[in-house]
């Protein structure tokens, strides 16, 4: 094992002009040139193993427009490759190549601050995440032990718009591996999280009737009217559910101030730790969108999903993070975790019944926005962690089967 932890401390510099490089490549989930590019890329990292990889083309999504349309989207294909598939111990990893940056605007380019500290899109969200992956799976490649281990990589290109396409895949792999690792970044500070929230996407669709605002305003219905009366029903009716929050996170309709408004477009996230507030939610919502239809004469129609369960810290996961704390101290890391409301691939993961650990990326901050930055050092160590952890979940597996 030293050796191999050795072996990764010669490879920072390897590990940081990879990670800028890959960060310095436009991958916005809408920018399908740079997520192709991107994935070419991947292709030529990952043929260290030589191993084929796979493109997997995945079912469009549905979206609703500023009309109140449905209509369909495309999420680029997602990257796969699996080692010794018929091994005993079966691990899968799973990272994701877009960023939320777009294409156009100025935060492009990986920068050094005078903090040391580097800064630039997706760096730590998480192509920094990737790389840790890469260098980990050469680690274990490089160990006498790996015989029994198998492992496959997923990498999609559609996680920063909620995995809609690619969730069935990930959640399907899951069903035959026994430990899931997921690269998205730790919290700032280092620290890993435990549990998640489950999340909800969901558009209102309210169409009303128009007609002039001076002349006949009676013979209108306004659908911003009932739009604003269902947001507060919605808002007071589920107050006391400090577990559930309801987020109205972007709202359109109407076409002038003098019109009464026929469309309003409302759309909304919706995110809880237990599986009754879900239920619930879901028996509620239709008794106080029909009583809004009826109060103000408009049509009502509702769009979107749970996208992701909750993620929970069960017993096997527990176990997990008792392994998680073993291997920071081996390499010198007092490592934590929290809950959090937050939602990742790890949520689908553990929904296919995967004990899984979804923060084993780079250590870094201000995420999801041009401020983005990552901790240099925390290549090496997270690379470190990551294989000695999966060394000790081994031994834990090889005992136990014993
Ligand atoms: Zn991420």
């Amino acid at each position: 094992m030293h050796d191999m932890l050795t072996w990764l401390e010669s490879r920072e510099t390897e590990m940081l002009d990879l990670a800028q490089n890959w960060a310095d490549m436009n991958t916005f989930s809408a920018n399908h040139a740079g997520l192709d590019a991107f994935s070419q890329e991947l292709i030529r990292a990952f043929t260290v193993f030589s191993l084929p990889v796979e493109m997997i083309p995945l079912p469009p999504y549905q979206y609703c427009d500023t009309n109140g349309e449905l209509r369909q989207g495309m999420a680029a294909p997602a990257l796969s490759l699996s080692q010794r598939p018929g091994a005993e111990h079966q691990i899968l990893l799973v990272g994701h190549m877009d960023t939320v940056h777009p294409a156009q605007g100025a935060f492009q380019k990986c920068v050094r601050l005078d903090n040391g500290m580097i800064q630039g899109p997706g760096i730590t969200d998480m192509k920094g995440g990737l790389v840790v992956m890469l260098f980990v799976l050469q680690a274990l490649e490089r160990c006498p032990w790996k015989d029994r281990i198998g492992w496959r990589v997923i990498i999609n290109a559609d996680e920063e718009i909620g995995s809609l396409s690619s969730g069935g895949l990930l959640t399907a792999a899951a069903a035959g591996c026994h430990l899931g690792l997921v690269f998205e970044p730790s919290l700032p500070n280092g620290d890993f999280v435990s549990a998640r929230k489950a999340s909800g996407n969901f558009t209102l669709v309210v169409r009303g009737k128009a007609a002039h605002a001076g002349r006949n305003p009676q013979e209108g219905r306004s659908a911003i009217d009932a739009a604003a009366a269902w947001i507060t029903e919605v808002k007071t009716f589920f107050r006391d559910h400090d577990e559930l929050t309801i987020n109205m996170g972007q709202i359109s309709g109407g076409t002038a101030r003098n019109v009464v408004a026929d469309l309003a477009v409302i759309r909304f996230n919706v995110r809880f730790h237990q599986r009754e507030v879900q239920t619930y939610f879901e028996e509620q919502l239709p008794l106080i969108n029909h009583r809004i239809a009826g109060e103000h004469r408009v049509k009502v129609e509702l769009h979107g999903e749970f996208q992701a369960p909750a993620k929970p810290l069960t017993d096997d996961v527990r176990k997990l993070f008792g392994f998680l704390k073993e291997a920071g101290v081996a390499v010198g890391l007092d490592l934590n975790w929290h809950a959090s409301g937050g939602v990742c691939d790890g949520n689908r993961l553990a929904a296919g019944g995967l004990p899984t650990i979804d923060t084993f990326g780079v250590q870094g901050g201000n995420i999801h926005s041009t401020e983005e930055y990552v901790v240099p050092e925390s290549f090496v160590q997270r690379a470190k962690l990551g294989l000695t952890f999966i060394h000790m979940w081994y031994q834990a597996r090889e005992k136990q089967s014993e």
